[in-house]
């Protein structure tokens, strides 16, 4: 028999998909790593796993003890499931901009959700992140794994995932393009493809136009998990050989040929990552092999990239009319 204790041992060994319709005319290889086949549906349970046990072996986290995180994503959902795994409690905490449907998932997961205003400064008491260092000064046995400065968040990626991308691809992989956002995923597999490799792959970071990455101020945009308006420590400054800014109607645009063309139900910034890797593609020599890596699914964004009136309130899409039975039949 073949099976598993806990979903949680399935962390990891995310296959390579080769793009197909997105990247015609291109000859190299465009390779997807799909993070969504992590058990909880998102690159972020790599990390996950990777900071509780290091805060296990370091003692910040003890049998029992409660992980304190302020997120309302990928990241609350794989503490959620490893905090499952080995038996800690979980509170996240996340602003009241964040969609009922989000908190609903980590409550699923058995988290205790605490929502806190989003119109206050990041000095108010009632803010998201002075909430969450409340909790844990207050809370007995609390522990905040902070991913924004845990080292164990780029550790994962080298320790996991850029050997995972180096055998997949016999050591014939050229460049690296990946989104940023604490910078955990390409500080980590860049590091290390780069040391395996001597040097010779080139790491490419794919950025929202306007976040810090790319020049930018921290003008916002609509992409989800990328982008910052603040320098995090677990981004190493020197690893990326490149920063390619895509606008967030591209990365929109190519997020829905994705699931159209390759049957990719992927996130927005798996969308803006690829726009990057095919540009980065198209410019390359021809015995190329370009790695991409999608972060999530794209279920958690039906009500937006994949919901065509909140595209066309942006100007994404033309104004929404929907289909007529005559549009269906012609
Ligand atoms: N995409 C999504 C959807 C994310 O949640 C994240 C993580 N914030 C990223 C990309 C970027 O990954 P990293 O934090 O490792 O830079």
């Amino acid at each position: 028999m073949r099976y598993v204790e806990h979903v949680a041992d399935l962390v990891g060994n995310t296959p390579l998909v080769r793009l197909g319709a997105v990247a015609e005319g291109i000859v190299p290889p465009v390779l997807a790593k799909v993070e969504y086949f992590n058990p909880g549906g998102s690159v972020k349970d790599r990390i996950a796993l990777r900071m509780v046990e290091a805060a296990e072996a370091s003692g910040e986290l003890r049998p029992g003890g409660t992980i304190v995180e302020p997120t309302s994503g990928n990241t609350g959902v794989g503490l959620a499931m490893v905090a499952q795994r080995k038996g800690y409690h979980c509170v996240f905490v996340c602003p009241d901009k964040v969609g009922e449907d989000k908190r609903n998932v980590l409550k699923a997961y058995g988290a205790e959700v605490v929502v806190c205003p989003t119109a206050v400064d990041p000095d108010h008491p009632d803010s998201y992140y002075r909430t969450s260092d409340r909790l844990v000064e207050e809370m007995d046995g609390a522990w905040k794994p902070n991913q924004y400065a845990n080292r164990a968040n780029p550790e994962s990626h080298y320790l996991g995932t850029g050997p995972e991308i180096w055998e997949q691809t016999d050591g014939k992989i050229t460049h690296f393009v990946a989104g940023i956002g604490t910078g955990g995923t390409i500080s980590g597999i860049g590091r290390y493809l780069k040391e395996v490799s001597g040097g010779s792959v080139r790491i490419v970071g794919a950025d929202p136009e306007g976040s810090v990455y790319s020049g930018g101020s921290g003008r916002p945009y609509l992409v989800e998990g990328v982008g910052e308006d603040f320098w995090p420590t677990t981004y190493d400054k020197d690893v990326c050989d490149e920063i390619v800014a895509v606008s967030d109607a591209d990365s929109f645009a190519m997020t829905r040929r994705l699931a159209r063309e390759e049957a990719l139900l992927v996130g927005g910034s798996c969308g803006m990552a690829t726009v990057a890797a095919l540009r980065v593609a198209e410019q390359a020599p021809a015995d190329s092999v370009i790695v991409v890596l999608l972060p999530d699914g794209g279920r958690g964004y039906l009500g937006k990239v994949f919901n065509d009136r909140w595209m066309s309130s942006y100007g994404f899409l033309p104004p929404a009319e929907g289909f007529t039975i005559g549009d269906v039949l012609r």
